[in-house]
């Protein structure tokens, strides 16, 4: 029986840091911070993942303090947790993402970010949904301090 599995994380931006959204590089004024590489939208995946199989979540599996989670990539932590899924017998089937903050664009990375996590799932890329909203100046990543994204899976 299909499972479906929601994820949610945020990261607040962070000076001199790379932005890394869907496993993709942006070239971006500033990055988003945190232990790893920040990228929301792998991680939102990840978490919804690991949901639908109540497997936990992404910090009980990669917590900030084991050492070789330190500047995991987000595709390397997707990758991780598909091998967690397949020892529970399960695969991802489908993905949809929603990414919320003011800036950057995300629509002219849309295609490369699809690619990116198609990849890591191990699925075609018309399983996996990419949407984007701006938060209009309002709220967690509206008032210009970090950058969210949730997601749903099957
Ligand atoms: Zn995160």
């Amino acid at each position: 029986m299909p499972r479906v599995g929601l994820g949610f994380d945020v990261h607040a931006w962070g000076d001199d840091r790379p932005l890394w959204l869907g496993g993709v590089h942006i070239e971006h004024d500033r990055g988003l911070a945190g232990h790893s590489d920040g990228d929301v939208v792998c991680h939102a995946v990840a978490d919804a993942l690991l949901g639908a199989e109540a497997l936990g979540d992404v910090g009980e599996h990669f917590p900030d303090t084991d050492r070789s989670v330190a500047g995991i990539t987000g595709v390397t932590l997707l990758a991780r947790t598909v091998a967690l899924l397949a020892q529970a017998g399960a695969a991802p089937v489908s993905v949809d993402i929603t990414v919320v903050c003011d800036h950057p664009p995300i629509a002219p990375h849309r295609p490369a970010m699809r690619r990116q996590l198609a990849a890591a799932l191990g699925v075609s890329v018309e399983r996996v949904s990419v949407k984007a909203t701006r938060p209009e100046g309002i709220g967690l990543s509206g008032d210009g301090v970090g950058c969210l994204a949730v997601a749903v899976v099957t």
